[in-house]
């Protein structure tokens, strides 16, 4: 009764912080200060509060505008309950970690901030194309935590470890990056070489490997599936940071690593 309670509270927690992220993501698209008050975005009239309850409002007034009944984009909905759900399956994750009491703040850190830039990155690649640099400090932050209780946690091997990390880090980095120069930004745009960084920090060696060709796998499947389907053409670049995000977050689960690793050697 207790947990179901928590949860609850936890699951509106992450809906408010999904509607905080929304205004993040479309405003800072449109280079808007977060201050201010909400207002539809067709016919400009301020909004009540009872008009910015994360979710439920959506449904209420089935998706459209009170005033001009100017449909709303999907992503206000979407991105509440994803961050609401990524924000309840954390605080499980958490309770029956069975997390040392050094390695808590950062599993802490790691998905009171790290989920809500992670849904940042995905939702802005997806929609405009670009990846907002805050997002990226966030996961890179979390990546140098990452690394140094890594290191820390192994005696006598801190130093290899973390070299390793960082070193797989940069080669993940580097090889974007050539693709990003020859390329001219066509295949690879600079913010997706900054995000590999950061993630190869957050998933270290061996993982890292494992996660930078999920994310080239997983992105070129939905790429040959999207030109196959007629919703993109050859030449157009498809937002490659939702993909990095899923490869670190797919090597980040011991048994795909295992399967991964198997597969190669
Ligand atoms: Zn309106």
């Amino acid at each position: 009764m207790v947990e179901l309670a928590l949860s609850l509270i936890i699951f509106c927690l992450g809906l408010a912080i999904g509607s905080f992220l929304n205004v993040v993501i479309i405003r800072g698209n449109k280079g808007e200060t977060l201050g201010g008050r909400s207002h539809c975005v067709n016919c400009n009239t301020f909004l009540s509060w009872l008009e910015l309850v994360p979710l439920a409002s959506f449904i209420v007034q089935r998706g459209r505008c009170r005033r001009c009944a100017k449909k709303i984009s999907w992503q206000y909905p979407l991105v509440e309950l994803a961050c609401a759900i990524g924000y309840v399956s954390g605080f499980w994750a958490l309770f029956y970690g069975n997390l040392s009491i050094t390695s808590f703040p950062l599993a802490l850190a790691g998905i009171a901030i790290g989920i809500p830039a992670m849904l940042v990155i995905i939702v802005s690649d997806f929609r405009f194309q670009t990846i907002p640099d805050g997002a990226t400090l966030i996961l890179g932050l979390i990546g140098f935590g990452a690394v140094l209780q890594r290191s820390a946690a192994v005696p006598g091997e801190t130093i290899r470890i973390a070299l390793y990390d960082l070193g797989i880090a940069l080669l993940a980095a580097a090889t974007l990056c050539s693709l990003w120069y020859f390329s001219r930004g066509q295949w690879m745009g600079f913010g997706d070489v900054k995000l590999i960084l950061a993630t190869s920090l957050i998933v270290g060696f061996p993982a890292a490997i494992a996660a930078f060709l999920f994310a080239f796998w997983s992105g070129s499947i939905a790429g040959i599936l999207l030109i196959l389907a007629g919703k993109k053409q050859m030449h157009q670049r498809i937002p490659f940071g939702p993909f990095i995000i899923f490869g670190a977050g797919l090597a980040c689960i011991p048994q795909s690593r295992l399967i991964f690793f198997s597969l190669l050697f």
